[in-house]
């Protein structure tokens, strides 16, 4: 692979939008991905596994619970931060930001938010400096876009629950220590367990043959007749929201980090318009290649005010779920679209691992259907403007 001459595109002189302390967490993200990710992450992809020993200095640049208050070990930063945070990481990988969103926002957040206090004093400290890996269990093989139809479930035996069921495409499955897993009670109220590892009757088949996050690990999660303590339900929130609270964060974290591969696609093209001669004079002097990358400029710079927009009424507790999912699924599919763009600027070269941008291509088509596919978040601005929800 190339070697990583990653700049950073700011048409619109957004710098000045952050403080200090943002800068100095974005500029670390950015230079430990250039060192630690961008060296091997091609060669973890084609080999289809995930680069363990980058766990440590994921927790480091802050990669684990970014939000969650340092009592708890999290680095207690403010949701701009955060999406720096992503977005650094997923320049050099969408998969190693899959694996940071998962142990932020499906793990530690629900434990934070949902659990009390042995739970928080258990697991976070050990989240969030990655000696502890989790995972977040809510769709199932009958059940994506539609998670509320679940049918994992929980009975009440007294002294523990006993849980059964299936979940699939769980993001860090076959190697987390823990699961937080949505199931049904008997009155059919969606609860979170964390069930751990070695819990008799849980397995974490790997899911194989993926052209997608090839570098992030995926499996199921088995549940036959699993023996949870009780003390293992969250117990402060149930019901769908549940769940959704945390794909909120998720989704958020998403926004920014699909700026990053965007960014890097654009950087790449850029970079190589301007060396590849073809007809006697740089591809970049053609009005063909310009157009491409004029609109990919504008559209990285329309998502960036978009997702500080968002990062500041996240800090002041006022952005809406709807709001989120506007800023998904815009960012995601101009990601994609770069990606595309990108890859056919480079020719021939952009189909090889030379280069990082088909690695980002195949893996935005597994973010775009992620944490709510784009259809679904274009039906929940849709319900959100008009009151009428059309996926139901
Ligand atoms: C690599 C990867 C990692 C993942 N990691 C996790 C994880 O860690 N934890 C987890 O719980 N899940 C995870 N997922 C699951 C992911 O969230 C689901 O794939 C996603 O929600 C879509 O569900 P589905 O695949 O069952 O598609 P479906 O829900 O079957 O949808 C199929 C198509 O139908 C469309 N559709 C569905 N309903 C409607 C409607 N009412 N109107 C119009 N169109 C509709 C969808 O937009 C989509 O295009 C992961 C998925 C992938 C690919």
């Amino acid at each position: 692979m190339k070697p990583d001459l990653f700049q950073a595109p700011d048409y619109y002189l957004l710098d000045d939008l952050l403080t200090e302390e943002h800068k100095l967490i974005r500029d670390a993200a950015r230079a430990w991905v250039k060192r630690e990710v961008s060296p091997i992450i091609e060669e973890y992809a084609q080999k289809a596994e995930f680069p363990k020993q980058i766990i440590s200095g994921l927790a480091e640049i802050g990669g684990f619970g970014p939000y969650i208050p340092t009592e708890y070990g999290g680095a207690g930063l403010d949701q701009i931060s955060y999406g720096l945070i992503m977005q650094e990481i997923e320049r050099g990988d969408s998969g190693v930001r899959s694996t940071s969103s998962v142990q932020s926002s499906l793990v530690m957040y629900p434990i934070w938010k949902y659990g009390n206090e042995e739970q928080r004093n258990k697991y976070l400290p050990k989240l969030a400096t990655g000696e502890m890996i989790g995972c977040f269990g809510l769709t199932e093989p009958d059940h994506g876009s539609n998670p509320g139809g679940m049918i994992t479930n929980f009975k009440d035996m007294g002294d523990h629950y006993l849980l059964n069921g299936a979940k699939m495409w769980i993001s860090n499955a076959p190697f987390a220590d823990i699961a937080v897993v949505w199931a049904k009670n008997e009155e059919g109220r969606i609860h979170g367990l964390i069930v751990e590892r070695g819990m008799e009757g849980f397995t974490t088949p790997e899911t194989h043959n993926k052209w997608s996050l090839r570098a992030s690990a995926t499996g199921e999660l088995i549940f036959d007749n699993v023996k949870v303590p009780k003390e293992n339900l969250l117990p402060n929130k149930s019901g769908l929201g549940a769940p959704l609270g945390c794909l909120d964060s998720a989704r958020y974290g998403i926004a920014w980090g699909a700026i990053g591969a965007a960014m890097d696609c654009y950087d790449t093209a850029l970079r190589y318009s301007k060396e590849r001669i073809q007809f006697d004079k740089p591809i970049g002097a053609t009005q063909l290649q310009q157009k491409k990358l004029a609109e990919m400029i504008t559209e990285i710079t329309k998502a960036q005010m978009l997702t500080w927009r968002l990062g500041v009424l996240r800090n002041e507790g006022r952005a809406t779920s709807a709001q989120i999912s506007m800023a998904k699924r815009n960012n995601v599919a101009m990601a994609l679209e770069i990606a595309r763009d990108a890859r056919q600027m480079l020719g021939g070269m952009g189909i090889t691992g030379e280069y990082s941008i088909m690695r980002h291509m195949m893996n935005l088509e597994s973010v775009v259907t992620y944490e709510g596919t784009h259809d679904i978040h274009l039906l929940i601005t849709g319900m959100d403007v008009t009151g009428f929800p059309a996926f139901k």
